[in-house]
């Protein structure tokens, strides 16, 4: 109404429009396949939202997205949310049972299908208890694919669409996205979030100073290529904070890491995130063999980033940044911020701060909680809970009141996560509550011990888990991925944590006794250290 025009809604087409305005000639890129400056994607947006709204895509509905990271899921993240429907980024990653149940619990009406999974999408449409329509994704070899109740190729339909349209103003608090948690336990959880909450995390996020070293997380002259999975939390979000400040774009598809390097190349790219497993695989792959990658930005969350993995990199020319986010915060939280105050601390402090999960963005509140909710010191020592206030934190989780209730126990969102906030701010992640390692009375983090062995040169990768043990409790088992040719037992892992324990930094106990060498270590369907799979795998090993 007239009278509450001041009230100017925040809708996610505003940055889209936005991108637009600065930089109309800069150019979205899909491997080797396709590339389109900003005035050619707002042009598609509207074409695939008369494509939708033809097909009878109304508001409130949800459209399911089954693709590699695309040029096509970027016009998804914008055009299904501005007609007021809800996109769903479908885990692919999924086993098709859980992929079945979030598409259900979804209630998606209208699918767009990748060639590449049509034959799982076949497995599972009998049944399918709401779908009503797909549309059939394909990079140009997969046409010939037959899905069920579609209505036509994605670069067709678009071709014959009209180029424009006039997206709606809606209440800012519309939902626009929803995904699914990697459920390491039980179904997977579904959270959501509105228009306001997606605008907000994305101007937080452009505004994030990332590093003084690093200038910015991500600044207008940097060439963008998401490496962390469009269904894993939108990509970070990124792909809205590229868009609206009009970056060029790089969207590599299926994630090959030899076509990853030469997409690096070709195009340019100055800035990507991802979780740290994708960093090594960059390393290691043969077109990266005597690279050098000076000038690539990468920030890096999902798990710990390690000092091992932070020094290879950089080694290589990367320049590394961790950040902290979950899938229920949409997902930024917290960066690496190096300060006035750390520019004077020497090199080794330094590194450490940029390890950490960092300084909490602009509009987040972070504390930490004891078992019974009183809020601890922020004085780098007192571990607790991390809980969490922002504008852009997940409601709770879809048709669950009890476990959104657990998650926002006291006014504030749980992480499950333990963690030390210190004086400056910085918060550092212990370990999650599920994986600390308890024993003789004592908490070890695994992530602590993680990062001090990936420090050892023979070391690739590494997990740490705690195993039963009757006289400690538990005691730490390390599971180990060795570089090419190195050799390590667990007497000579003992032997490298002893100056850590002489200083005081491990305390005895907590330096594993048990190891196994493994040609690789059980990872999630998002690329980090699987800690369920790798605690059955040594349980059955021992009872063997
Ligand atoms: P899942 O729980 O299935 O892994 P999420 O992507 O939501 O899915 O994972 C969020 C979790 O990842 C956090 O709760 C935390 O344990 C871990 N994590 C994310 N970023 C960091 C970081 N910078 N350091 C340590 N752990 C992190």
């Amino acid at each position: 109404p007239a009278e509450n025009a001041y009230q100017y809604p925040l809708l996610i087409k505003s940055l889209l429009l936005s991108g637009q305005r600065y930089e109309r000639s800069r150019e979205i890129v899909y491997r080797d396949r396709l590339r389109f400056d900003y005035r050619t994607l707002n042009q598609r947006i509207a074409r695939l939202a008369n494509v939708l709204t033809a097909a009878g895509v109304k508001a409130g509905d949800t459209v399911a997205v089954m693709d590699w990271d695309s040029h096509r899921y970027l016009e998804c993240m914008f055009a299904i949310p501005m007609i007021g429907a809800v996109v769903h980024t479908i885990n692919v990653r999924l086993s098709p049972e859980q992929i079945l149940y979030t598409m259900n619990h979804a209630e998606d009406r209208f699918v767009l299908v990748n060639s590449d999974f049509v034959p799982l999408y076949q497995a599972i449409a009998g049944q399918l208890t709401t779908v009503e329509k797909t549309l059939l994704l394909t990079d140009g070899e997969g046409e010939g694919a037959v899905l069920p109740d579609c209505i036509g190729e994605y670069e067709r339909l678009l071709a014959a669409a009209a180029p424009s349209y006039a997206f709606p103003d809606f209440d800012e608090n519309s939902v626009a996205t929803t995904f699914y948690t990697t459920g390491t336990t039980g179904d997977p959880k579904g959270v959501y979030f509105t228009h306001r909450q997606l605008v907000l995390h994305t101007l937080a996020a452009a505004v994030t100073v990332g590093c003084r070293e690093n200038p910015q997380l991500m600044g207008t002259g940097d060439v963008y290529m998401p490496i962390t999975p469009m269904f894993h939390v939108h990509a970070w979000g990124l792909p809205y904070v590229a868009t609206m400040l009009g970056l060029k774009q790089v969207y590599p598809g299926r994630y090959d890491p030899e076509a990853l390097v030469e997409l690096w190349r070709r195009e340019e790219v100055t800035f990507s995130h991802c979780v740290p497993t994708i960093v090594q695989m960059l390393l290691n792959a043969k077109a990266a063999q005597g690279v050098d990658f000076k000038g690539w930005k990468i920030t890096i969350g999902g798990s710990a980033l390690t000092r091992g993995l932070y020094e290879a990199a950089s080694k290589r020319g990367m320049c590394l940044v961790a950040a902290y986010g979950m899938s229920e915060t949409c997902p930024l939280i917290s960066g690496a911020h190096i300060n006035d105050e750390l520019l004077q601390a020497s090199e080794d402090e330094r590194i450490g701060y940029r390890l950490k999960a960092g300084v909490p963005v602009v509009l987040v509140d972070a504390a930490i909680q004891g078992p019974d909710g009183e809020f601890l010191p922020a004085d780098g020592v007192a571990q607790g809970e991390l809980v969490l206030r922002a504008p852009w934190l997940t409601q709770g989780y879809a048709g669950n009141p009890e476990k959104s209730e657990e998650l926002w126990a006291g006014g504030w969102l749980h992480t499950g996560d333990v963690a030390t906030i210190d004086e400056m701010g910085c918060i550092d992640i212990r370990d999650r509550i599920k994986d600390v390692i308890k024993t003789g009375g004592e908490w070890i983090s695994s992530l602590a011990l993680e990062g001090l062995i990936s420090r050892h040169e023979a070391v690739r990768d590494v997990a740490v888990v705690g195993v039963p043990d009757e006289r400690w409790g538990e005691r730490p088992f390390a599971l180990l991925v060795l570089c090419e040719g190195k050799q390590l037992d667990a007497q000579g892992l003992q032997g490298f944590l002893e100056p850590a324990v002489a200083q005081g930094h491990l305390n005895k106990w907590a330096v594993p006794q048990q190891i196994a060498v493994v040609d690789d270590i059980p990872k999630t369907s998002v690329g980090k250290l699987d800690k369920k799979r790798i605690r059955a795998d040594i349980a059955r090993w021992l009872s063997e």
